[in-house]
């Protein structure tokens, strides 16, 4: 792709960020798509976030997407925020509208297409999900959207996890009648709560740099439980390496990414993401092609 005097930017903000590979996926999509458009990565500390985001008007780029550890304090830098970044109180997207910086989030709606896509869902009642933050709160709303029975939010800091059922309890109270607790990682041990367990989420970074997963009961689930890790690399992650042990199912949030990146990618251009050149992009990103 060759940069011109034309060509408009759209971008990731991280600490750390060398690791993403959303340029990689975005710009497979504006070389497919023929567009004179350049996605780069920023290294954005949390001290430079209010003013990296207020340089976006000026700059004139499109939109860009936030990853760690920017999500939940970009909600109070928005002109806008969508009724998702609302209830999520985080923002993984900033969309750059003539000047006015609207937030929203499609963490939720990404793992949701995943987890519909991969056919993880049928016959789930209960969904346990480790981590209390963005993800987790994502992952809570994606679970109710689908009509689980029951999600146990289980995390290190029990307020935390405390803390977002309560703020999200409201999402079950509609037609699907999703019913949600909070607990502590001692949970994790427990074989009757997780001799329940159709689906298990991780939603937290444990792992990213090959530390082992907290003490956990694989053994103890229905040999039909699915293990989803947020987290997501070449090899398998200590979460997902310990299940797949045990003979369960084991999935990465590969799946997710290229879901997120493909509904901000329209976000940002008003067109159709190319999510088969996205796709084709990650896989060899990943090793996987
Ligand atoms: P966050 O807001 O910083 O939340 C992190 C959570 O992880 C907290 O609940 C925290 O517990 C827990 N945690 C961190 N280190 C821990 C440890 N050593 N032991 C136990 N718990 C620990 O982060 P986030 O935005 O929710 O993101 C979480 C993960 O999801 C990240 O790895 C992110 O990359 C991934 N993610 C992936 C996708 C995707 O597209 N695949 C999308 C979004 C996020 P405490 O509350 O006790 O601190």
């Amino acid at each position: 792709m060759e940069i011109s005097a034309r060509t408009r930017f759209t971008a990731v903000f991280g600490d750390p960020v060398e690791h993403s590979l959303s340029p990689t996926m975005h710009n497979a999509a504006y070389a497919a798509a023929g567009m004179e458009r350049a996605y780069l990565a920023f290294h954005v500390t949390a001290a430079d976030l209010h003013d990296a985001i207020r340089a976006l008007p000026a700059l004139k780029i499109a939109g860009v997407n936030l990853t760690v550890p920017h999500k939940e304090a970009a909600v109070r830098l928005m002109d806008t925020l969508s009724e998702e970044a609302l209830i999520l109180g985080a923002v993984n997207c900033v969309i750059n509208r003539d000047g006015e910086l609207h937030g929203d989030n499609t963490d939720a709606r990404g793992l949701e297409r995943d987890l519909r896509q991969a056919g993880i869902m049928s016959g789930v009642r209960m969904v346990l999900v480790v981590g209390a933050g963005g993800a987790a709160a994502s992952a809570v709303l994606a679970c109710t959207r689908i009509g689980v029975t029951r999600i146990l939010v289980c995390n290190r800091t029990i307020d935390r996890a405390t803390n977002l059922a309560r703020r999200l309890s409201h999402l079950g109270q509609g037609m699907n009648r999703t019913s949600l607790d909070s607990s502590g990682l001692d949970t994790l041990t427990d074989p009757n709560v997780l001799g329940h367990v159709g689906l298990m989420i991780n939603a937290t970074p444990i792992g990213l740099n090959n530390s082992s997963f907290a003490p956990l009961a694989y053994e103890a689930t229905p040999a039909d439980c699915v293990f989803y890790d947020m987290v997501y690399a070449r090899e398998a992650t200590p979460f997902l390496a310990s299940a797949r042990a045990r003979h369960r199912r084991a999935v990465d949030g590969a799946g997710m990414l290229l879901n997120q990146g493909a509904l901000a990618f329209e976000l940002f251009n008003n067109i159709s993401a190319p999510i088969a050149a996205m796709h084709r992009a990650l896989m060899s990103a990943l090793g996987r092609a």
